[in-house]
C-alpha cells in the first residue's frame, strides 16, 4: 500500500518530563489517514499532520455508534531501537470488531506496515524512561452523511499516537476493584468481545458509581445470572487459587486481550498449569475465606499486569496479598516488559521491529 507522507511543519516541543505523562493526554505531530468506498475499497493511505476531523452533523457514526478501535504499544528499547508489541494480533481483532459492526475488512498486513510507517516517521516521540511507551490507537468510523440505520457505504481510518508515562508512578500498585452486581457490559450475541466504542459508553455509569465510593475499576459478572466473572474495565482478570492459575474462558461475552493471551503462553512455556473456565465469584469468596486466594491480578496493554489488593462483591470485603504484589504477578510483568523494552530475550517472537 502506497502511503503518502505530508510532514508537519509546526511540531510541537516534546514533553521531557516523562514521570508527568500520563496516559493520552498528550498527542504526536502526525497522524494516519486511510479511506474507504465501495468503488476503491481502502485506499488513499496518508500521514499527515496531527489535526481535526471535519465531520458533516449527519454523519452516521456520531448517531449509531459505527465506531471501533484498537490499543497497542511501541517501545524504545535498550539498545535503541523501535519495537511494537504483537501489533499482528492488534489488526487482526481490528478486523474481528469490523466485521461484527459490519465495517469492510482491511488487509492485515497493509495495515500493519502503515502503522509501522507512522511510527517511524513519531520515533522521536517514544519515551524511553522505564516504564513509559508511545501509545497506539487505530479507529475506524462510519462517514457516510445519512440518519438512517443501515452500515455506513464510506468509512475512515485514522491511527493516533500518544506517548505514555508510567501506568503506576510508585511501581506495581495493587487496585481496589467492585464487583458490578446490577448494571451488566455483555451478553452472548452482544458486542463483548469486540471492541466498540459503545461498549465503553455504556459500562460509564457503573465506572462513575463505583469510583464514588472509593473503587477504581469493577469486575463485570455475566449478564443473565449475575454469578460467573467476566472481566474488569479494560483487563482482563486472572486469580491465583491455590497454586492454580484460572482465567474466565472466552465464552462469547469477553474481550479476547492480547496480554491475557500472553500471560496465557508465558505460564505455558514456565510449565505452570492455566485453566481457562467458568469462575463464579462465590467460589472466588469461598477461596478467600479459606484463606487460598494467593493473588488476583488484571490484564491489558495499558497497565500490562494490575495487581488487585481488594475485591468488594456487596457487603464482602475480600483483601488480597496484603496490599502487596504477588510473586506470580510480579514475575508476569518484569518479564512481558522486559521482552517489550528488549531487556530480555523474546522466545515467542513477540516484538516486531520498526524498521526505516
Ligand atoms: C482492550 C480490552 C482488554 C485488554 O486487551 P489487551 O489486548 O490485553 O489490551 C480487556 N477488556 C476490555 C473490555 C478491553 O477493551
Amino acid at each position: 500500500m502506497k502511503i503518502d507522507i505530508q510532514k508537519n511543519i509546526q511540531p510541537k516541543a516534546k514533553p521531557t518530563d516523562h514521570g508527568a505523562l500520563g496516559f493520552g493526554k498528550i498527542l504526536t505531530d502526525h497522524m494516519l489517514l486511510i479511506d474507504y468506498t465501495r468503488e476503491q475499497g481502502w485506499h488513499d493511505a496518508r500521514i499527515v499532520p496531527y489535526g481535526p476531523l471535519s465531520l458533516d452533523p449527519a454523519t452516521c457514526c456520531l448517531h449509531y455508534g459505527q465506531l471501533i478501535f484498537e490499543g497497542l504499544k511501541a517501545y524504545k528499547t535498550t539498545d535503541g531501537k523501535t519495537v511494537m508489541f504483537r501489533p499482528d494480533q492488534n489488526v487482526k481483532r481490528l478486523n474481528a470488531s469490523a466485521k461484527r459492526m459490519c465495517i469492510p475488512a482491511i488487509d492485515e498486513g497493509d495495515l500493519l506496515g502503515a502503522i509501522a510507517r507512522l511510527v517511524k516517521v513519531e520515533e522521536g516521540w517514544i519515551p524511553d524512561s522505564p516504564g513509559t511507551s508511545l501509545y497506539i490507537r487505530p479507529f475506524i468510523l462510519g462517514t457516510e452523511q445519512f440518519l438512517g440505520v443501515h452500515p455506513s457505504e464510506t468509512y475512515t481510518l485514522c491511527v493516533i499516537l500518544s506517548p505514555s508515562g508510567p501506568y503506576y508512578k510508585e511501581g506495581l500498585a495493587p487496585v481496589r476493584i467492585y464487583v458490578e452486581d446490577s448494571y451488566v457490559r455483555a451478553v452472548a450475541g452482544g458486542t463483548g468481545t469486540v471492541k466498540c466504542a459503545g461498549n465503553y459508553a455504556a459500562s460509564l455509569a457503573s465506572q462513575k458509581e463505583s469510583q464514588a465510593k472509593g473503587y477504581s475499576q469493577v469486575l463485570w459478572l455475566d449478564g443473565i445470572e449475575r454469578r460467573y466473572i467476566e472481566e474488569v474495565g479494560a483487563m482482563n482478570i486472572f486469580f491465583v487459587i491455590d497454586g492454580q492459575v484460572v482465567t474466565p474462558a472466552l465464552t462469547g461475552t469477553i474481550l479476547p486481550g492480547v496480554t491475557r493471551k500472553s500471560v496465557l503462553e508465558m505460564l505455558s512455556s514456565w510449565g505452570v498449569p492455566t485453566s481457562e473456565r467458568k469462575i463464579t465469584i462465590q467460589e472466588i469468596a469461598d477461596a478467600h475465606k479459606s484463606g487460598v486466594l494467593d493473588e488476583v491480578f488484571g490484564t491489558g496493554t495499558a497497565a500490562v499486569i494490575s495487581p488487585v489488593g481488594e475485591l468488594r462483591w456487596g457487603d464482602l470485603s475480600m483483601e488480597i496479598g496484603g496490599g502487596k504484589i504477588g510473586a506470580l504477578s510480579q514475575k508476569l510483568y518484569d518479564n512481558l516488559t522486559g521482552i517489550q523494552t528488549g531487556k530480555l530475550a523474546d522466545p515467542f517472537g513477540w516484538v516486531y521491529e520498526v524498521v526505516g
